[in-house]
């Protein structure tokens, strides 16, 4: 059978995206063949297409979320069977694909109430928002917190998640449609960041003391403005680079500016092991089950219009998640 993938055969524009016919082979020890029923958009994808983030090496399929069947089981397989429903949301890349082979211990099982598409929808994001929240700063009820880009993929998860934990949410966005969105999805103080000086208002909106925690994918357009809206001894989570990387910083400036902390992490760090990759992936469906939270696939595309789907997202076009199907 004919399968399906989009590869780069070497960084660029979007253009770079290369939809192809492609063998998939027989799964070998501890590996799974998944049919992959939808794929995940993620900003990642964007920054292995670039060459911003390396890639294993070129040609690459790029993705690293989709859900699926799986449809083979290589020997010493014992996490998963065929015919279970899966997702995963981990490397090695190649998730743009109709078919693909994966390390059984990467997949998670899923629940009935979930579907393909919403969990290739959610779980990068999902799972990013969980350990963001719950791991590398536990945000408590009551507390002010600002999350930035908070109509994005990731960003709507957050809202929501912090808004059932009972946090005060501070987020920025792009435009002013975008702060409606962010507001019936969570948000109590969307702030306009194109438009206003989201540091003054940050600090207007917590009576002067600023917030104990600054949670920041926008990167290098941000990364001043984020950390002059911490209280003393406030965590600065920079957790990725949408409008560039951030190059050179003195880790004076934490002593200066309050005694902060400062964390960059990932999610591949926070789900290595397979349990806590199992905990995260649980409390996520958890949240949404409860309707806590709900993912929005505000965009969806066919596989082979990937390349249109990386420029929505990169200008900026694109709200909640959005998924590719093969
Ligand atoms: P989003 O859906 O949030 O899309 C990115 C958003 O960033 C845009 O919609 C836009 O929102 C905002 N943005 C601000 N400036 C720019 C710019 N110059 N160019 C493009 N976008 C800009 O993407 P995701 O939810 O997939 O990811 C959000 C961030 O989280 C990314 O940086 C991603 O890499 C990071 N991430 C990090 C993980 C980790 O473990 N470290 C895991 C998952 C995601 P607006 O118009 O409102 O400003």
């Amino acid at each position: 059978m004919t399968h399906h993938a989009v590869r780069i055969h070497q960084h660029g524009g979007p253009e770079a995206l290369s939809y192809e016919a492609v063998d998939v082979p027989d799964p070998g020890a501890g590996e799974v063949r998944l049919a992959q029923t939808a794929v995940g958009l993620n900003y990642i994808d964007v920054y292995h297409r670039t060459g911003l983030y390396p890639v294993p090496g070129l040609p690459c399929t790029l993705g690293m979320e989709a859900a699926g069947t799986v449809a083979a089981v290589g020997p010493d397989v014992t996490d998963v069977c065929p015919g279970d429903r899966v997702a995963y949301a981990a490397p090695p890349l190649g998730a743009y694909a109709d078919a693909r082979i994966m390390p059984a211990d990467r997949v998670v099982p899923l629940p009935t109430g979930i579907s393909d598409r919403q969990a290739a929808a959610m779980m990068l994001q999902g799972m990013t928002v969980e350990y963001l929240i719950r791991r590398v700063f536990p945000v408590q009820p009551g507390m002010p917190v600002l999350f930035h880009a908070a109509a994005g993929g990731v960003g709507l998860i957050a809202c929501q998640w912090l808004n059932a934990i009972g946090a005060t949410v501070i987020g920025t966005v792009g435009s002013r449609d975008k702060a409606d969105t962010a507001r019936a999805h969570g948000c109590h103080h969307p702030i306009v960041y194109t438009e206003e000086d989201f540091t003054e208002r940050v600090r207007e909106i917590t009576g002067g003391e600023g917030v104990p925690v600054v949670y920041d994918g926008v990167g290098a357009a941000t990364w001043d403005g984020s950390l002059a809206c911490l209280r003393r001894r406030g965590m600065m989570v920079s957790f990725g680079n949408a409008s560039g990387a951030v190059t050179e910083f003195n880790p004076g400036e934490l002593a200066k500016r309050g005694s902060l902390f400062l964390t960059r992490p990932t999610l591949m760090d926070y789900t290595a092991d397979r349990q806590d990759l199992l905990d995260s992936a649980n409390a996520l469906f958890e949240v949404v089950q409860r309707g806590d939270v709900v993912v929005e696939i505000n965009q969806t595309y066919s596989l082979s219009e990937a390349a249109q789907a990386h420029r929505d997202l990169e200008a900026r076009r694109t709200t909640g998640s959005t998924i590719l199907l093969p």
